[in-house]
C-alpha cells in the first residue's frame, strides 16, 4: 500500500492544487493521500497558509475525499497539517484547530532562535542558512543545538501524530559545510531528542522532501538517528513531502532502503476509519510500499 500524508498545494507554499496533487498522487499508484498545508500562524510568512484560508482549505480537501472516496479504486485522502512549534506562540496540539476534525496533525521545527538574532527558519534557501550561521557567530553547533532543543520541546509538548523530518536542520549542510553530523555532540543532540519518543504515539516520517529540491542525497533522518529510533522501537512512514505533482513516487527506493539498513520491516500507514469513525496505524511490509 502506497501512502502519503505530507502533502503542500497552493493554500501554502505547494506549486500545484490540491485537485493536481491529488490527481498526481493516484497516477503514482498512491492509495492514501494525506494533506498537510503549512498551518496558519499569528504572523504572515511566505509558506504558512493564511488564518483566513483554513476554512476554506478544510471544505476543498474534504470535498475532493468525497470525490475520490466513489472511484474505482477509491483514493483514500486525508485531512491534515503540518503544525509549526514555535515556543510561546504555537504548539501542534493547539486546540484552534481542534474544530476542523483533522485526521492527523504533523508535528514539525521549522524555525529557530538565536541570540540577538531574529527568528529563521532552518530550511530556508541556501544563502539565508549562510546568514544565519553568520549570525550564530560561524558556529553551526549553536543552530543545531538550538534545533533540537525545539525538537525535544515539541516532542514533550505532544498533540500530534507524525514528527515531521526529524533532521531538517542537515537541508542547507550538504558536505558538512557548516557543521560536522558525525561528531558525537551533534548526534548526542539528536539521540537525547529522539529518546523522547520512546512509549509515545508519534510516528516519525522517513522524508525525501529534500532530494525531492536536489539538496540532499539522502532522506531524512540520517541512518544513526533512524537506528536509534528502530532501537527505541518508533514506528515509521514514507514522506514525499510533496509540493509538486512529480514528487510523488520519487526516491522511495532510497527510503526502503535507509529503512532496512536501519533495521526496519515495515512501516505504519493509517486505516480508513473504523466503527467508531476513528483511524489507527496498521503496519505494511516495506516490499508492499
Ligand atoms: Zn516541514
Ligand atoms: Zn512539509
Amino acid at each position: 500500500m502506497r501512502a502519503n500524508y505530507h502533502t503542500h498545494c497552493l493554500y501554502c507554499d505547494g506549486a500545484a492544487s490540491a485537485a493536481d496533487m491529488a490527481r498526481a498522487a493516484r497516477a503514482a499508484g498512491y492509495s492514501a493521500l494525506g494533506f498537510s498545508s503549512h498551518a496558519p500562524l499569528p504572523f504572515p510568512t511566505e509558506w504558512n497558509m493564511p488564518s483566513d484560508r483554513l476554512g476554506a482549505y478544510v471544505a476543498e480537501i474534504r470535498g475532493l475525499a468525497a470525490r475520490y472516496a466513489n472511484e474505482d479504486p477509491p483514493l483514500d485522502i486525508l485531512l491534515g497539517l503540518e503544525i509549526d512549534w514555535l515556543e510561546g506562540t504555537r504548539t501542534p496540539g493547539d486546540a484552534i484547530f481542534d474544530q476542523h476534525g483533522l485526521d492527523y496533525r504533523i508535528g514539525s521545527v521549522h524555525f529557530v532562535r538565536l541570540p540577538g538574532a531574529e527568528l529563521c527558519t532552518v530550511d530556508c534557501p541556501a544563502a539565508e542558512f549562510a546568514g544565519l550561521f553568520e549570525r550564530s557567530g560561524r558556529d553551526g553547533r549553536a543552530i543545531w543545538r538550538e534545533y533540537y532543543r525545539d525538537v525535544a520541546a515539541l516532542i514533550e509538548s505532544g498533540g500530534f501524530d507524525i514528527l515531521g523530518h526529524f533532521d531538517v536542520v542537515r537541508k542547507n549542510n550538504a558536505d558538512g559545510r557548516y557543521f560536522d553530523e558525525d561528531s558525537p555532540e551533534y548526534l548526542a543532540a539528536a539521540m537525547e531528542a529522539a529518546s523522547l519518543l520512546r512509549g509515545r504515539d508519534i510516528v516519525v516520517e522517513i522524508n525525501v522532501g529534500a532530494m525531492n529540491r536536489g539538496a540532499l542525497d539522502s532522506p531524512y533522518p540520517s541512518l544513526p538517528i533512524l537506528r536509534e529510533l528502530r532501537r527505541l522501537d518508533v514506528p515509521i512512514t514514507f514522506s514525499a513531502d510533496a509540493h509538486a505533482p512529480e514528487h510523488f513516487g520519487r526516491h522511495l527506493d532510497a527510503a526502503r532502503v535507509l529503512a532496512r539498513e536501519a533495521g526496519y520491516a515495515g512501516i505504519v500507514v493509517l486505516d480508513r476509519p473504523g466503527p467508531g469513525g476513528t483511524r489507527a496505524w496498521r503496519e505494511v511490509g516495506i516490499d508492499e510500499t
